[in-house]
């Protein structure tokens, strides 16, 4: 009854239900009908009448539009689910063909559109032959996008082509060139769809859907299809491009991050970076070289260790107050080599911050100083060069943030990106989320990388006086970048993209073997120095693809001019330090020795390692050690000390007489860190002073006893001729006492000067009446010096503690100094005042004065001012140094006001005794 039913389970199965008079409701049919097949839907319907008949209703209903409808769309959620895993175009593509071909369709093509043109992606069918032959078709006629038929009305309006049915007539009016047209009937084309492809809501591309298979054609639902076909290509190319761009991106940054840790390790400084809490996340090369510690880890774990002890407490305060507040900072710190010296270093660290002003990174860098510190030298250079070092920071951290702006677009521009790739994903297939996390992760990654390259890349390029030089292959030139370029007046325009040959072909003979030697896969570095003088370090470093075949050669120069020159001066001071004849030692102002020459170890017995890192006071007698203070006191208030003479001992208990002269090591911010020291072994010179010494005090000795003789029968003489007739004889007498007296006054001169010499002045000291011996002086001086006026102003009785005869001795040089440097008739008065528990004794004249300049030195022994006037006043130039070594051993002070051609003023003062 029903024989059109198609003989399958179901509807086998439905038949009986139907024959065994039960009702069905809408039950799927397949009908045999030409040219295909078709689906129905077939209800019963069970009438029976008043007579009794049974009679069966049959509704049946075409379903296959619907029926195909289901299929297309389970066939295109299956495509999406498959394009959203795969992760290049070329996958994509070859996967989309084999969903549509033979499947939907028998020729499928995808196109891109660019610069106004077809660019043929993929054209697919299921015979070889004919794929050829569609190839050369479509190079001989390319289709013309400015035209009206076809292709181009898509790409204009953006609206689907869609010829159902296609006949010969049709190709006739479309196609004019009769061999074109032979050929397009070659196709045998049935039905055509062409649909847009958008990217970013523009028209990016067609996908063509052409039936060769007679009677083959496409309807509403192929259509709509096709629609959606070509919706999920269009994701799937721009999601397939997308994730190249991402694995590009990451191979490319993960290979500039690696040429980053080169550069980092080529610069001479030491380099880390903290995290912004301040944890160390990486050191470069320079400081494994230079702690000996090696691996990260260790390194972090000991680096304090490696801060100089009294440079911690700067350090421990310093640093987490800059962290804190996110600004830089700097200071000086001494750090231990790996041979335990210490050596001075400026460090600075920097914090690296994002465009929210937040610090994600810290980097700091220490630069060694030692030389220029530890020599004093230098400073303004070093200050010059850490100023321009900072500037280039400040700049670098400008460019940096300006880096980061960008990035931060660009980041932005991604994400939105990727938000709308994954809606357009969600509202086709659950598959398409995947993508979008994985996308989501990308970008992460992403960013992260790209944080960190841009940041390591600026610092590279920052690093002042580099040039970085990329080559490819064939030794051309992909990228110049550097501020050693532009100092030296080249343009990188001049050089990107082109060929060294091309450039200079002399120069380039001269490098190419260096290049080859890179291309050829060797790291290595060579020094170079040009004609200017200028001083460059050049390192050549292969740069490999992914599979590790060399694809490029990185070139990075460093001026090291400066450090050569530093380095050449601190090899030359060095020397000289080194084979001076006079010991150069410097000490920190907590008298710890830093540096020793060969010469200390000759005069002192001790040798480098026994002094370095010791204290001074092994060198100081012990009853000299108050020396020690004294100097440094001076030192600290800039002062320095020249040609001081004194006694140090060397290893073996040797007392060495030494003149020392010491001047202060300032730091770049002009602080007195240390001091450096010149001795000077004076032993002979001493010894030779000591035999005069006591060969002058013999002769005087000698002579003294003689001339007290003399002076007494003088004095006999003078008092018997005194009142003798013959007036002569009475005048010579008195002259003759005078004369006398000068001259036991010069050799008591002698006789101190000899005593004071070799330590055998002996100071007596006991409680006396200064006012009365200034009255025995006054009557003295009055004796011999009648042609001046000598006053005394008296006032109360003063008992000092002191020597008497010495005390006396000073006065009467004092006043016949006044008499004899001021003319005839002049005043010259003695005064004295109490002050505190001293008394200030003054002589004063009018005479011809002191010039500035001598001032400071007529108490040096010998001492004479050299002037038309005093060339004729006999002298030696003693007197006022004994006068001044006696005031100060017992406890006074010496000193002089004078105004030249006015007269002076000397004081002097003494303890008054404890009683009174
Ligand atoms: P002398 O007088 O034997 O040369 P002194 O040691 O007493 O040696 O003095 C050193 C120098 O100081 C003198 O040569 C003289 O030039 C200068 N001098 C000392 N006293 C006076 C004074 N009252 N007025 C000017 N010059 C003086």
């Amino acid at each position: 009854m029903f024989d059109f039913y198609e003989d399958t389970l179901p509807g086998k199965a439905n038949e009986a239900r139907i024959k065994g008079l039960k009702e069905i409701t809408d039950r799927e049919f397949t009908v045999k009908l030409l040219p295909g097949n078709r689906w129905v839907l077939v209800s019963s319907k069970i009438h029976k009448d008043t007579d009794g008949l049974v009679q069966t209703y049959l509704f049946i209903r075409d379903a296959s539009g619907l029926k195909k409808r289901e299929r297309l769309f389970a066939y295109l959620n299956q495509a999406a689910a498959a394009l959203a895993k795969t992760r290049d175009t070329s996958g994509a593509l070859s996967l989309v063909a084999q969903l549509i071909v033979p499947e939907f369709a028998d020729w499928f093509t995808i196109d891109r559109i660019k610069n106004n043109l077809l660019e043929l992606l993929l054209l697919k069918h299921k015979d070889a032959a004919k794929i050829e032959w569609a190839y050369q078709y479509r190079e001989r006629y390319p289709a013309d996008l400015n035209s009206d038929s076809g292709p181009a009305v898509v790409v204009k309006t953006g609206k689907p082509g869609f010829v159902p049915v296609v006949t010969e007539e049709m190709l006739d009016l479309v196609i004019t060139d009769p061999v074109q047209r032979g050929e397009v009937k070659k196709i045998g084309m049935q039905s055509v769809i062409i649909m847009p492809i958008f990217i970013n809501d523009k028209v990016g591309g067609l996908v063509n859907f052409i039936t060769s298979a007679a009677g083959h054609y496409f309807d509403e639902a192929d259509l709509e299809f096709a629609e959606n076909f070509a919706h999920l290509v269009g994701l799937a190319l721009e999601n397939a491009r997308i994730n190249e761009d991402n694995a590009a991106e990451i191979t490319r940054r993960k290979q500039s991050e690696e040429q980053f840790r080169f550069l980092t390790d080529a610069i001479p400084h030491k380099l880390w970076t903290a995290s912004p809490e301040g944890r160390a996340t990486y050191y470069n090369e320079k400081w494994y070289e230079y702690t000996g510690v090696h691996g990260f880890e260790a390194l972090k774990e000991r680096i304090w260790d490696h801060i100089h002890p009294d440079d911690r407490t700067i350090t421990a305060v310093e640093y987490p107050k800059a962290i804190q507040a996110g600004v830089p900072v700097e200071m000086e710190q001494r750090l231990k080599r790996h041979d335990e010296a210490y050596r001075w270093h400026f460090s600075r660290l920097t914090p690296y911050k994002d465009e929210e002003d937040k610090t994600i990174l810290w980097v700091g860098t220490s630069t060694d100083i030692h030389e220029q510190k530890v020599a004093g030298m230098e400073m303004a250079a070093l200050n010059e060069e850490l100023a321009a070092a900072n500037e280039e920071l400040m700049s670098m951290n400008e460019e940096v943030a300006a880096t980061n702006e960008e990035l931060g677009a660009a980041n932005e521009e991604l994400i939105s990106m990727n938000e709308e790739v994954a809606a357009t994903n969600e509202e086709l297939a659950s598959a398409n989320e995947e993508l979008a996390a994985i996308n989501e992760e990308l970008t992460d990654t992403q960013a992260s990388l790209l944080r960190s390259e841009k940041l390591f890349r600026s610092i590279a390029l920052n690093i002042p006086g580099s040039l970085i030089i990329v080559i490819d292959k064939d030794h051309c030139y992909l990228t110049i970048e550097g501020d050693l370029m532009t100092r030296l007046g080249y343009n990188k325009n001049d050089y990107e993209g082109k060929h060294p040959a091309d450039i200079s072909a002399e120069r380039y003979e001269a490098s190419r073997s260096l290049y080859e030697r890179v291309i050829a896969g060797e790291t290595f570095s060579v020094e170079r120095k040009a004609d200017t003088g200028q001083s460059f370090i050049v390192h050549f470093v292969p740069l490999r693809d992914g599979k590790g075949e060399v694809e490029a050669g990185l070139i990075i120069t460093l001026d090291i001019t400066e450090i050569k020159q530093a380095e050449e001066k601190s090899a030359k001071l060095a020397a000289i330090v080194e084979s001076s004849d006079d010991a150069i030692i410097s000490k920190t102002l907590d008298s710890i020795v830093t540096s020793w020459n060969a010469a200390a170890g000759r005069l002192f017995g001790y040798t480098e390692d026994e002094m370095i890192g010791e204290t001074i006071y092994k060198l100081i007698p012990p009853d000299r050690l108050d020396e020690e203070p004294q100097i440094l006191a001076r030192l600290r208030s800039g002062e320095r000390v020249d040609h001081f003479e004194t006694k140090r001992i060397t290893k073996d208990g040797k007392m060495l007489d030494v003149s020392l002269t010491i001047s202060p090591v300032k730091d770049t911010m002009g602080n007195i860190i240390g001091a450096s020291k010149i001795a000077r072994d004076i032993t002979e010179r001493k010894t030779d002073e000591a035999r005069k010494n006591d060969f002058i005090g013999m002769v005087s000795h000698e002579l003294k006893t003689p001339l007290t003789s003399l002076s007494a029968i003088m004095q006999v003489v003078h008092e018997k001729l005194k009142r003798s007739d013959d007036g002569f004889l009475a005048g010579a007498t008195e002259k003759a006492n005078t004369q006398i007296r000068r001259m036991t006054g010069m050799i008591n001169g002698f006789l101190n000067i000899s005593r004071l010499e070799g330590g055998k002045m002996l100071i007596e000291k006991q409680p006396f009446e200064l006012n009365r011996l200034l009255h025995e002086i006054l009557a003295e001086a009055r004796l011999t010096a009648t042609a001046h006026t000598v006053q005394l102003k008296d006032n109360v009785r003063v008992t000092v503690n002191a020597d008497r005869d010495k005390t006396g001795s000073v006065i009467s040089n004092l006043v016949s100094n006044a008499v004899k440097y001021s003319p005839k008739g002049k005043l010259v008065e003695i005064s004295y005042q109490v002050r505190g528990n001293m008394v200030e004794v003054s002589i004063q004249d009018e005479g011809m004065g002191i010039k500035p300049q001598d001032i400071g030195q007529i108490f040096d022994r010998y001492y004479r001012v050299e002037t038309n006037h005093t060339r004729h006043i006999s002298g030696f130039g003693i007197g006022l140094y004994l006068s001044a070594e006696i005031i100060k051993q017992q406890g006074g002070e010496i000193w002089v006001e004078s105004q030249s051609g006015k007269g002076s003023t000397f004081y002097f003062t003494l303890p008054l005794a404890t009683d009174q």
